[in-house]
């Protein structure tokens, strides 16, 4: 390319950035006051290493070892915890742990049938075959996870290395009984992982009292950090010594964190954010979002023109409507099914993918009454602009 051309990748304004965004994967990545701070004064390269003496974990200045060593077990429930790349190297972290120490190949890991793509993709990258449950009806029960277990065992001779619930799932937001699916998996010895992507920084959670071995969680989805960074925790401590072991090269680099994982601008953000975080997380302040987001889905679903899918009463913000009026629309107006994304971009609201209609999912994690009334009376107006009530 030209050099002049090579101006067009320079700062890039984001058209979105000040609309109300319903969009699940960011409501809850948006930075606080704080770590928007934080992204300025530490966005350059390598900027936590300045006193680092080769674990990024024990970096006393900033205080990360405070933060990893002490916060971050204590927020997760568990005795030890590191800050990762993201959700999807955490769960890989620990399968690859969990594969390299296993006695022989041919391993496998058991899932919820909502299981996120980068569970699979993280097993397919240790080496394990995946036996998913079966789809239910609505929620993920105990039972699905026996069978999917007992399964496994016939067709692999062996129980699987290890079982993980996505906590809840990405698309209906579902709350499986996370406590009775560990002791289901507890009772053929195998270890419980929780995908807590939706879950760790939105909502109180914590592993040990959910009976997990092992937790994860996305700082850019639900820590209100900049990202790509997440979140480790591990129960006990033969299970953490065996997933932070150590390199026979460096002594200080742990294998599965490839030596070392966030060092700059994100896990300052994830830092800079966690005092809000850790607050928003307590039962009062989650009781509140629940309630908030049962209140919207009853004035849609009031309308008679949507329907939830998922727990009903629902138990999180992360929600997947029918909407048939919606997609009516869609079928009689000149802009076919862009239509919605178009109406709500009037509105200046974010979130719903374009050219979805009939069913889509969204989040009110974070809005406050106000903001989701008007996207509530702003859905009735677009219904009604069109005849549809
Ligand atoms: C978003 C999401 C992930 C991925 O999180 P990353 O931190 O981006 O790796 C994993 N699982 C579920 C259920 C998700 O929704």
């Amino acid at each position: 390319m030209a050099a002049n051309d090579l101006q067009m990748f320079q700062f890039i304004k984001r058209d979105t950035r000040h609309f109300i965004n319903i969009d699940p994967l960011q409501t809850a990545g948006l930075l606080t006051p704080a770590a928007r701070d934080a992204l300025l004064e530490w966005g350059d390269g390598y900027s936590v290493c300045d006193y680092c003496n080769g674990a990024l974990d024990l970096v006393k200045k900033p205080p990360i070892q405070e933060f990893v060593h002490q916060a971050l077990p204590e927020f997760l429930g568990t005795d030890a915890a590191r800050v990762m790349n993201g959700a999807r190297e955490s769960k890989f972290a620990v399968m690859h742990a969990l594969a390299a120490a296993a006695a022989d190949k041919n391993n496998y890991i058991v899932m919820d049938a909502w299981a996120h793509y980068s569970s699979k993709v993280a097993a397919e990258r240790a080496g394990l075959d995946i036996v998913l449950t079966e789809k239910p009806d609505q929620e993920i029960m105990p039972g699905d996870f026996l069978k999917a277990i007992e399964t496994g065992i016939e067709k692999f001779g062996k129980k699987p290395l290890l079982t993980l619930l996505t906590y809840p799932d990405g698309n209906y937001g579902n709350l499986a009984d996370a406590r009775k699916i560990a002791a289901v998996s507890h009772e053929f010895d195998i270890p419980v992982l929780l995908n807590g992507a939706y879950a760790v920084g939105r909502m109180p959670v914590s592993a040990k009292d959910l009976g997990a071995d092992y937790i994860v969680g996305s700082g850019h989805k639900s820590m209100a950090a900049c990202g790509p960074v997440g979140v480790l925790g591990v129960v006990g401590e033969e299970a953490a010594a065996q997933l932070f072991r150590k390199s026979a090269h460096n002594k200080v680099k742990e294998i599965e964190l490839l030596g070392c994982t966030s060092r700059g601008a994100p896990i300052m953000t994830l830092m800079a954010s966690f005092p809000e975080v850790a607050e928003r997380t307590k039962p009062v302040h989650w009781e509140k979002e629940v309630h908030l987001a049962r209140g919207f889905i009853k004035k849609m679903e009031d309308t008679g023109k949507f329907k939830l899918f998922g727990q009903n009463p629902h138990n999180h913000d992360v929600m997947f409507f029918e909407a048939p009026g919606f997609f009516s629309i869609s079928e009689k107006t000149k802009r076919g099914r862009y239509f919605l994304y178009d109406e709500l971009k009037n509105k200046q609201i974010h979130g719903i993918k374009p050219g979805l209609t009939k069913n889509f999912k969204m989040s009110t994690f974070g809005l406050g009454q106000e903001k989701i009334d008007f996207i509530a009376d702003s859905f009735i107006d677009i219904l009604k602009k069109y005849d549809e009530i």
